[in-house]
C-alpha cells in the first residue's frame, strides 16, 4: 500500500491518552480531491483527517496517526464523547452533487487496504468502523447511503449482525414487556442506544429521530432498503441488538 506525504494538514492538537479504537469514514462532499486536500490543510477552516483517498485510489496522509485529526466535530458512541481524540478519520473523494459522485472500485480497493492494515495495526473492533453519520446523526450523513458497507462486512470491516435463536429472542422480548416498554419507537430507541448512538436529540423530536433511523438504514440496510418498512426495520435493529447482547463476536 502506496501513501503520498506531499501535503500535510496543520489543523490537528494532542490526542488523549485513551488507545486509538475506532476507524471514522466520512466523505468529503467538494468536487475534486485536490479541493479537498486544499480545504483540509487550509488553517483557517479548522478541519482535517488523517487520510484522503482519491476517486483513482491514491492515498494521502494528512495528518500522523499519532495526531488528534478534526473529523468528528462533536460526535457520541457509547460513552465515548471525544471521537476525535481516538479514531483515525478516513475521508473519501466523493460528492453527490458533482462528478465524484461514485465510490469507484479503485477508492473502495484502496480504502479495503488501509482499513485492513488499520485494524490489524491497532487491534480495531470491526463494531468500530463506523461512519461520521453513526457518531453524529443529527447532523452528519456521510458517508450516505451509497457508500458500500455490505462489501466491508463481507470483508469483516464491518458489523454484521449474526441470527439469535428464537428462545433468547423471546427472553428479550418478555424483557421489554416486564419493564412495560410497548411502543416500537421507544424499543427502537433503547436498542440503538445499547448499540451505540446518541439517541438524546430523539426522544422528543420528531425530526431527530427520523434522521436517527435515516442513518441507522443508510449504515445497516444499505440503499436498496432505505425505504423499507417499519417491520423491516424493527426486524433489523431487534437483530442486531440481540446479536450484540447474546454473541461473543
Ligand atoms: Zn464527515
Amino acid at each position: 500500500m502506496k501513501l503520498i506525504h506531499k501535503f500535510k494538514s496543520l489543523n490537528y492538537d494532542k490526542r488523549n491518552n485513551k488507545r486509538i479504537s475506532f476507524l471514522i469514514l466520512h466523505y468529503t462532499a467538494l468536487p475534486s480531491v485536490e479541493d479537498s486536500i486544499k480545504y483540509l490543510c487550509d488553517k483557517k477552516n479548522k478541519v482535517s483527517c488523517h487520510y484522503i483517498i482519491s476517486q483513482n485510489g491514491k492515498i494521502y496522509n494528512l495528518v500522523s496517526e499519532k495526531k488528534r485529526a478534526w473529523h468528528a466535530g462533536q460526535s457520541n458512541w457509547l460513552l465515548e464523547k471525544d471521537l476525535n481524540s481516538v479514531s483515525i478519520g478516513i475521508e473519501l473523494d466523493f460528492s453527490t452533487n458533482n462528478n465524484n459522485n461514485k465510490f469507484s472500485t479503485l477508492l473502495i480497493k484502496s480504502l479495503i487496504c488501509l482499513l485492513k492494515y488499520l485494524k490489524k495495526k491497532y487491534k480495531i473492533d470491526k463494531k468500530n468502523i463506523l461512519g461520521h453519520s453513526d457518531i453524529a446523526p443529527y447532523r452528519k450523513i456521510d458517508p450516505g447511503e451509497t457508500f458500500p458497507w455490505k462489501k466491508l462486512c463481507n470483508l469483516e470491516l464491518s458489523y454484521n449482525p449474526k441470527k439469535v435463536s428464537l428462545m433468547e429472542s423471546k427472553k428479550i422480548r418478555m424483557w421489554f414487556k416486564k419493564n412495560k416498554i410497548y411502543s416500537n419507537k421507544n424499543k427502537i430507541l433503547i436498542m440503538l442506544n445499547f448499540i451505540g448512538y446518541d439517541i438524546s436529540k430523539s426522544i422528543n423530536n420528531k425530526h431527530s429521530y427520523q434522521s436517527l433511523i435515516n442513518n441507522y438504514k443508510s449504515h445497516y440496510l444499505q440503499k436498496s432498503n432505505t425505504k423499507c418498512s417499519n417491520a423491516k426495520l424493527y426486524n433489523s435493529i431487534e437483530k442486531h441488538f440481540f446479536s450484540l447482547l447474546l454473541t461473543k463476536t
